[in-house]
């Protein structure tokens, strides 16, 4: 019978492997490693960070784990009552190839199973039964989940129900727009926050990011909704792409007084993460039964952002 497997390729993930250093098993159900910290690919064009911006961390250890990275340098805006203001936070740590490689280096030597969905759990004497989405089943001695709450939740519900549901945690969405402008749009930044929008919640000029692999003709913006506007489209946003879109640009484009033509985009879509951020307050770090052994961690435990996945997934490895 094997010994570990390890649900999803996330932050977490890659720390219970940095840290564990038993036989594991990596079984993601997307076709690569990486989770929310995720860059898009498209030919031609150049890459978008679609899923984690940035990290910002002060935490040594936590850099040391990261391996290659790199402190994303420009100009950095705050858009707050109607004004661009500076932000100070220049701790900006990226991957200048793309930063679904903070996440992808981690996995370089491990076993890792691509396209494996989890579907469902069961406890079978002193082992677990795995059942996948493509009807195989392996067997494992101890199991840890590290998928977003709703989704740990749904497969572990059987044996976790006293605890989780006395916390009340959950998860909210983001609504990620990839936009490749054919000129720039000259506003000499790197990044704006915007506070308190309607529609807007964060945009990054992607060339001020990557110092390869980008189409030099091409600018890349990266423009993430506010949360309000994606409680409000998540669910609809697929049948909605060209109207969203419209949207977002026309709300970026009024608040940076700049003029966006049609013709100047060349490529645009929408990625919608249905659990973007946590938001829950608890202090606990992770779930782990040891009779049962069955562990769950994840950055939405407590913190919401990828040191938390880390900090939190090392107090499981503690524990196990
Ligand atoms: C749009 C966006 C912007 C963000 N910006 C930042 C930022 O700037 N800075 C920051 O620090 N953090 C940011 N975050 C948060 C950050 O991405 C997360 O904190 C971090 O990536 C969480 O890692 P994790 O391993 O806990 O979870 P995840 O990365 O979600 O990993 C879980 C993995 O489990 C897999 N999985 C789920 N269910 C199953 C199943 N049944 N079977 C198999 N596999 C499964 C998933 O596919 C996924 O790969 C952002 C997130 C989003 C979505």
């Amino acid at each position: 019978m094997k010994d570990i497997a390890i649900i999803g390729t996330g932050f977490s993930a890659a720390t219970i492997g940095y840290f564990l250093k038993n036989d594991l098993d990596f079984y993601e159900k997307s076709r690569g490693v990486g989770g929310r910290c995720s860059t898009r690919r498209v030919d031609n064009v150049g890459l978008f960070d679609h899923g984690l911006q940035y990290i910002k961390s002060e935490n040594n250890e936590f850099k040391k784990f990261l391996g290659d990275h790199t402190v994303w340098q420009g100009n950095f805006k705050i858009f707050q009552n109607d004004q661009l203001k500076d932000d100070l936070n220049k701790e900006r740590i990226i991957n200048e190839n793309g930063n679904n490689l903070l996440v992808k280096n981690l996995f370089k030597d491990k076993k890792v199973f691509v396209n494996k969905e989890l579907k469902s759990l069961e406890k079978k004497n002193d082992f677990f039964l795995l059942n996948f989405k493509d009807n195989t089943q392996e067997n494992y001695k101890t199991v840890i989940i590290t998928a977003p709450y709703q989704q740990a939740y749904n497969l572990t519900k059987k044996f976790t129900d006293n605890y989780f549901l006395k916390l009340n945690y959950n998860m909210q969405p983001n609504l990620t727009l990839m936009v490749a402008f054919n000129k720039s749009l000259n506003l000499n930044l790197s990044a704006i926050s915007f506070e308190n929008d309607d529609v807007l919640g964060f945009a990054a000029n992607e060339n001020t990011k990557k110092k390869s692999l980008i189409n030099k003709d091409l600018e890349l913006w990266t423009i993430q909704s506010s949360l309000k506007y994606a409680i409000k489209n998540i669910y609809e946003y697929r049948n909605n792409k060209p109207s969203l879109i419209d949207e977002m640009l026309r709300s970026f484009s009024v608040k940076l007084k700049i003029d966006i033509k049609k013709d100047n985009i060349h490529y645009s879509d929408i990625h919608g993460w249905l659990y973007a951020y946590s938001i829950n307050l608890d202090t606990a770090k992770c779930y782990w039964d040891k009779d049962l052994r069955l562990g769950i961690c994840g950055d939405w435990f407590s913190g919401g952002n990828a040191e938390s996945a880390f900090i939190n997934a090392k107090h499981l490895v503690n524990l196990i």
